[in-house]
């Protein structure tokens, strides 16, 4: 594989550069980056000459991102995929169509460090980050798959494969293009970012200032329950990683999410719920309750749904927000890591 420069990955300015470089006239560079922001390969922008499409193509990398397998959902409109890189990994994602529209789940890395012990995605470890351009380049394939709707992806939820604050400088470039006017244009509002609460990381992407919508894998109301699923609350308590979101929601004015997926006999009886909701009294903060997918081999398994129900009702008598995420493509292997998983084990 040659070491070409992925060229969908680059602010205007860089373009410009780079058109530079090519002695190409700088308007050029304005072209290239609409079209790059749409997905385009080099062949399809028509209004280059033929000479620079030639150019590009010798130099840079042309569509970094490419399909492997889509599942559709029978039971609703979701659509599992799996792309590939062009280093041979892949990675996954998941179209998701709500009553505001769709919304697209990209993966960050090609697996995971964290470890967390309910999760397929940490399995065998972090292999790589991802580019800003290989994480765009699932965005295109999502709208391209779309097209035929005449629709397009509205939303974007950074809850695939990977941890993105481990990830950050390719993360935060590909918000900063994914959001860009000459781009795709999705509002950053339209954003969130899951995390399983890289303090330090947390500050440090809070201070980027954009508003992302955070959402906090806690899945623990305590440091001892969140150590028994989670590595990472060996290196910092829930009480840092707290403070650290409320600065993120002081720098930001965003509302904080906390995701918690119940497990049986670990963090879902009437207790839990009641200490959950006094560590998160008075923080504005919603709490995604998140069907547990199991991991029978770590002998970590769901509740049923009288349990969800009743910790729900301990969380709205305590006044806490909340609600249960509801299930989407379980028929497609729509959780974490799970197709990725199948496609490496050769079973998919
Ligand atoms: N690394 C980030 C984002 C990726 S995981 C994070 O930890 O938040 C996206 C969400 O799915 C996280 O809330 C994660 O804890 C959750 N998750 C992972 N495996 C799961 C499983 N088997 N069942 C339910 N939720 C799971």
């Amino acid at each position: 594989m040659k070491n070409m420069k992925e060229l969908s990955g680059a602010y205007p300015e860089e373009l410009a550069a780079e058109m530079a470089a090519l002695s190409e006239k700088p308007f050029r560079a304005g072209q290239v980056f609409a079209w790059l922001q749409k997905g385009a390969s080099f062949d399809e922008m028509t209004n280059l000459s033929r000479e620079l499409r030639e150019k590009l193509k010798a130099a840079y990398v042309d569509q970094p991102v490419q399909l492997l397998e889509k599942r559709v959902s029978q039971i609703d409109d979701t659509v599992k995929v799996l792309y590939s890189l062009r280093d041979g990994n892949c990675v996954e994602g998941v179209i998701m169509h709500y009553h505001y529209g769709y919304t697209l789940c990209i993966s960050t890395q090609v697996g995971c460090a964290m470890g967390c012990r309910f999760c397929a995605s940490t399995l065998e470890g972090c292999v790589r980050n991802l580019t800003a351009a290989e994480m765009l380049g699932q965005i295109h394939w999502a709208n391209a798959l779309l097209k035929e709707k005449n629709e397009r992806i509205g939303h974007v939820v950074l809850m695939g494969s990977g941890e993105p604050l481990a990830n950050m400088q390719e993360v935060v470039r590909f918000l900063k293009l994914v959001s860009h006017p000459q781009g795709l244009n999705i509002g950053i509002r339209h954003i969130s970012l899951s995390t399983c609460g890289l303090v330090p990381r947390i500050y440090e992407f809070a201070d980027e200032h954009l508003p992302v919508t955070l959402s906090l894998s806690l899945h623990a109301p305590n440091d001892r329950i969140r150590r028994q699923l989670m590595p990472i609350a060996e290196r910092y308590s829930i009480r840092e990683t707290l403070e650290a979101c409320k600065y993120y929601l002081r720098q930001t004015g965003r509302r904080l999410i906390i995701e918690y997926a119940l497990v049986d006999g670990v963090n879902a009886d009437r207790s839990c719920a009641e200490e959950l909701s006094a560590l998160l009294r008075g923080i504005q903060c919603h709490v995604n309750l998140i069907p547990l997918n199991q991991v029978p081999e770590r002998h970590l398994f769901g509740v049923q749904e009288t349990q969800v129900q009743a910790f729900l009702n301990v969380l709205e008598e305590n006044h806490i927000s909340a609600t249960r995420r509801r299930e989407m493509g379980d028929d497609i292997q729509g959780a974490c890591g799970q197709l990725r998983k199948r496609h490496l084990e050769g079973l998919a």
